[in-house]
C-alpha cells in the first residue's frame, strides 16, 4: 500500500476511535514504520520480518510496558508520563493498522515467517488500493460525524497532549 493511504486510513481509523487529533497524527506518521524500517540490514526484504504481526506484538508490548518503568526519574515528571505514553500508543496503533492493511493486499504479510495473511482484497499500487483506503476512511468520517466529532475542540489541547 502507498505510504499516503497508510497515513490516511491510520489517521481515520485512530480519530475515529479516540477523537484525539494528537494521537491520530502519530499514528498516521507512524504508519509508514515497517516500510521505512526495510532501510536497515536487519529488515532488509520487503515485507519481511519487519512486517510480521507476531513479531510487533511483543516489540509493542516492551514499548508499552517501558512506558511504566521510570527510567532516569523521567517519569517521576506526571507530565512527561503521560506524553511518552501518548506517543508510543500512536506508533503502537499506526504501525497495527499498517500491518493490517498490507495484510488485506494479495501479498499479504509474514506471520512467523513461515506463514502469510493475504485477505486478497486489492493489489498494491493499482485503483484497487485506493478503493480499500475509501472503504476504511469513509465509515470513520461517518462514525466522527454521526458522533459529532469532526472538528476537535481547541479548549481540549491539554487532554489531547494527555497532559490534564
Ligand atoms: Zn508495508
Amino acid at each position: 500500500m502507498r505510504w499516503i493511504n497508510h497515513n490516511a486510513t491510520a489517521f481515520c481509523v485512530t480519530y475515529a476511535v479516540s477523537a484525539n487529533p494528537v494521537l491520530s497524527v502519530i499514528a498516521a506518521v507512524s504508519a509508514t514504520v515497517p516500510d521505512a524500517v526495510e532501510h536497515l540490514p536487519l529488515f532488509h526484504r520487503h515485507r519481511g520480518v519487519s512486517h510480521d504481526i507476531l513479531l510487533w506484538v511483543p516489540v509493542s508490548s516492551l514499548l508499552w510496558i517501558m512506558t511504566y518503568v521510570p527510567i532516569g526519574g523521567i517519569l517521576a515528571i506526571s507530565h512527561l508520563a503521560g506524553l511518552l505514553q501518548l506517543v508510543v500508543l500512536g506508533v503502537i496503533l499506526g504501525v497495527m493498522m499498517h500491518l493490517i492493511t498490507d495484510g488485506l493486499s494479495a501479498l499479504g504479510v509474514p506471520v512467523l515467517r513461515k506463514y502469510r495473511f493475504a485477505a486478497g482484497w486489492y493489489k498494491t499500487f493499482t485503483w484497487s488500493e485506493y478503493k480499500i483506503s475509501l472503504c476504511i476512511c469513509l465509515p470513520c468520517l461517518a462514525v466522527c460525524l454521526a458522533l459529532g466529532r469532526l472538528s476537535p475542540k481547541l479548549g481540549n489541547w491539554m487532554m489531547y497532549l494527555n497532559l490534564a
